[in-house]
């Protein structure tokens, strides 16, 4: 077997990951593992933007206090603290990086900022409606030109590897186990720090905004090792995806809601009204993503509608190109007709517990990004505070690995006996694979979605821990085969996901029990599930 060493390990290559190897470059060789192309990635699909306090009539307490309400209750305020303010200073590294964002025609010295759901001021930056892939493409360029970053493609994390005789209270990372795509082979790759960047497990659902990379490899990965893993209940749901036969996971951005834009039901009539008075449509995602559910399932209908066809057609186009052609390639005119739209799973608030320097339990683990849970969101996630929170916690992480870099490499990590992997061929039980993917996409849709009961939940924990023990029995080797080793990261992220909604008997955020409608005050922040040995 192959065996590369390196500085630093990080597995992704979103905002989370990239960041961080940007910031890592000068202290070592940093290899960065990717399981598809270097862009594949949630971070790509952003549209909105960037949430930051740049300004001082912006206030830093406005966006703390918008982001706890967002939270539920739930919300670590030292966190929320923490990343608002240290914000501006990440900003800035993104500008180095080459992000241009887009400023203010009226004075171009400012930044343009737009409103999202949630929030009180504009305080979002953007570049056009394509965000994500701008910052994508500037941190891509950077990381290619650093001799120091070596970029993987086509290389899956499949296993952590632990020190020998690793017991919970004193356990190390030495490296992870890896399956190139490409070469048909396993490698393993050794180095003092790993760090789990690879996104949410948007997958695990039938209907979502996310790439198909989003199936909770690095949760399971650091499940499997014994990291506390919190507050999975709280998926978020984005109301607004497009509604088209033909159109695959996209998103029509808050930012279209921010502008104006107006939802209305299959009879054409503004609803919002009903279920949040005050802020209508600006209403957070929670209660926006439940008020079409009720809308869809009083009237039957597949989808509602939003309509922004009461702005300017000009300043539609420039201001939303990206939707604009997208949705025009389906046929629909957004500038002058309403888009149907349903709800999809978006976002993953919970993940691996992580403290404010981003590390795990594990102290030479670390995990960045929407496979954290840092106590940011809290029970719900505020508009575009996922990607300030990736790019404050890869520099909240690198200061510790900073400081703490000398001591990882004194670390004489005693490697386990190294298994060699058996691989095989499973060609004709594809059609096995596939069919589970689907079953438990269907499950978690239909019964561990935007709204819950305890049946519901008990229901899906039953029949997904028998797929699950059906994948042990049958599927227990590795194999050199995405589809397979990402059915095994899923089905456990989904019986994670239920197994932490059937520990929060309360109404919070993004986790709606009909049965318990009601907010327990005696709350616990966190729901933490954790292997046992
Ligand atoms: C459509 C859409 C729009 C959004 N809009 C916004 C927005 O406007 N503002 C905002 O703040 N947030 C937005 N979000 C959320 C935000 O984009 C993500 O939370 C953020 O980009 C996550 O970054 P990340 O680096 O943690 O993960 P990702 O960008 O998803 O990167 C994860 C990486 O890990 C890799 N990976 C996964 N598993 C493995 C494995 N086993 N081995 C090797 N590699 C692996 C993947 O291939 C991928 O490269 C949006 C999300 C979506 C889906």
């Amino acid at each position: 077997m192959e065996i590369i060493k390196g500085d630093f390990i990080i597995i992704g290559s979103g905002l989370a990951g990239l960041s961080l190897a940007l910031k890592l470059k000068n202290l070592g060789e940093v290899i960065v593992l990717t399981k598809k192309r270097v862009f594949d990635n949630a971070t790509s699909l952003a549209q909105g933007g960037i949430a930051c306090v740049l300004e001082e009539d912006n206030h830093f307490d406005l966006h703390r206090r918008d982001t706890e309400i967002a939270g539920d209750g739930l919300c670590d305020p030292e966190i929320v603290d923490l990343v608002i303010k240290k914000g501006p200073e990440r900003i800035k590294d993104l500008l180095e990086w080459g992000v241009n964002f887009d400023r203010d025609p009226e004075n171009p010295k400012r930044f343009h900022l737009t409103l999202e759901g949630g929030h009180s001021r504009k305080r979002v930056l953007h570049v056009g409606d394509y965000t994500g892939r701008a910052i994508e493409n500037a941190l891509i360029q950077r990381a290619v030109e650093s001799p120091t970053i070596s970029l993987l493609e086509n290389h899956l994390a499949f296993e952590l590897i632990l020190e020998k005789g690793c017991s919970s209270d004193t356990c190390r990372v030495a490296g992870v186990y890896v399956i190139d795509l490409i070469k048909s082979q396993i490698k393993l790759f050794l180095a003092p720090v790993v760090a789990i960047c690879t996104g949410g497990a948007g997958k695990a659902y039938l209907y979502t905004s996310n790439p198909d990379t989003a199936t909770g490899d690095g949760i399971a990965l650091a499940y499997e090792a014994g990291c506390r893993i919190a507050n999975m209940e709280f998926i978020q749901f984005h109301p607004t995806c497009l509604y088209h036969p033909k159109a695959k996971n996209f998103l029509i951005s808050e930012a279209l809601r921010g502008e104006g834009g107006v939802l209305l039901n299959a009879e054409g009539k503004p609803f919002m009204h009903k279920y949040d008075p005050v802020r209508l449509e600006l209403a957070p995602r929670d209660i926006v993503t439940r008020a079409i559910d009720m809308e869809l399932k009083q009237s039957g209908a597949e989808c509602v509608y939003l309509d922004i066809t009461s702005l300017p057609s000009d300043y539609v186009k420039r201001r939303f190109p990206h939707i604009y052609e997208t949705c025009l390639k389906y046929g629909i005119d957004i500038t002058s007709q309403p888009i149907p739209v349903v709800p999809a799973a978006h976002y993953l608030c919970g993940g691996i517990l992580t403290n404010c320097w981003g590390q795990t339990d594990i102290p030479n683990l670390f995990a960045v990004g929407e496979c954290a849970c840092t106590g940011l969101h809290g029970a719900n996630r505020l508009a575009s505070n996922s990607l300030l929170e990736a790019v404050v916690f890869s520099h909240q992480a690198y200061l510790r690995i900073k400081e703490d870099l000398a001591l990882y490499k004194e670390w004489s990590i005693r490697l386990p006996t190294l298994k060699e992997p058996i691989i095989m061929d499973i060609k004709e039980e594809k059609v096995f694979i596939s069919h589970n993917w689907d079953i438990i996409r269907k499950i978690m849709w239909d019964l561990v979605g935007i709204v819950r009961t305890t049946k519901m939940l008990e229901f899906a924990l039953k029949r997904i821990s028998l797929i699950r023990r059906e994948i042990e029995e049958n599927w227990n080797s590795v194999y050199l085969d995405l589809d397979v080793m990402e059915l095994k990261f899923l089905s456990l992220v989904a019986e994670l996901i239920v197994k932490s909604a059937l520990q929060r008997r309360e109404s919070r955020g993004t986790h709606y029990l009909l049965d318990y409608p009601k907010k327990d005050y005696n709350y616990q922040r966190y729901t933490i599930l954790q292997k046992n040995f």
